[in-house]
């Protein structure tokens, strides 16, 4: 069992805005996409490209969540699961950089039953809305704080098929049923659990995305609606004068309406 808390060492204002990564641990190897193992041409002319994606898909934890998180690993191989994590500590600046790519139509958005949201008709509003949906406002990502991760298990996907982080496949019926019932079952006991377990209203159920409730907690009390404000005003984030005017049901509806 996990002590229930931990002080949290550093700067935690800026560590929950996502503006120092000075509380992360980057991992290894591990992370590399199986794409990158078995690209054949790795090793010579596109060695270039392999390091760079290397750099790219690098997963960072919170430091003081690695051997809670090596326990769950450790527990979930014994019981036939690969536990990998897909997702892990971002930055503003790259949640930034998702925020304004959807917002301007670079990438697409996806609904929660998969399909593409038209956001030819939509206003801004309605465009931050789908966005928050799936993609938290910089400097309000959980994902920020390194003790939020997004997991799955290679060794339960279908053969030649690869993730998509969409909630079928964590369903009853889908590749990750193993892992989402084991989860549900035993990530309490090593101090992790499920922020995101269904629709409260706000964004949507996120059967993949574990949180470290010792270190979970803290940062989710020390959330300051107008330090967010601040950091925001001061980006060049798309949609900023609605979002800012919004903030409020935005902190209500999408931030603060977790599973707690
Ligand atoms: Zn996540």
């Amino acid at each position: 069992m996990q002590k229930n808390t931990i002080t949290i060492l550093g700067d935690i204002n800026k560590q929950l805005l996502g503006l120092t990564d000075q509380h992360i641990h980057y991992l290894g190897n591990e992370c590399l996409t199986n794409k990158n193992l078995t690209d054949k041409n790795v090793a010579n002319h596109h060695e270039i490209k392999a390091v760079q994606t290397l750099s790219r898909s690098t997963i960072g934890i919170h430091q003081q969540m690695k051997t809670a998180f090596d326990a769950l690993k450790h527990s979930a191989q014994t019981a036939g699961i690969e536990l990998k994590i897909a997702s892990g500590f971002r930055s503003f600046e790259r949640q930034l950089q998702i925020w304004n790519n959807k917002f301007t139509g670079k990438a697409i958005i996806k609904k929660t039953n998969g399909e593409i949201v038209d956001v030819s008709r939509l206003s801004d509003w309605q465009i931050i809305e789908a966005i928050l949906l799936y993609s938290a406002l910089p400097g309000a990502s959980r994902h920020h704080w390194g003790c939020d991760i997004d997991v799955y298990a290679p060794n339960l996907l279908t053969a030649g098929k690869s993730l998509q982080l969409e909630p079928w496949e964590y369903q009853q019926s889908g590749p990750m049923a193993k892992l989402s019932t084991w989860l549900t079952q035993h990530a309490a006991e090593f101090g992790f659990y499920l922020p995101y377990d269904c629709y409260r209203g706000g964004i949507a159920a996120e059967p993949w995305h574990l949180s470290f409730r010792p270190l979970a907690t803290q940062y989710q009390a020390t959330f300051n609606i107008q330090a967010l404000q601040t950091c925001l005003i001061n980006t060049d984030i798309s949609g900023k004068m609605v979002i800012v005017d919004n903030l409020t049901e935005i902190a209500k509806r999408y931030i603060n309406n977790v599973n707690t």
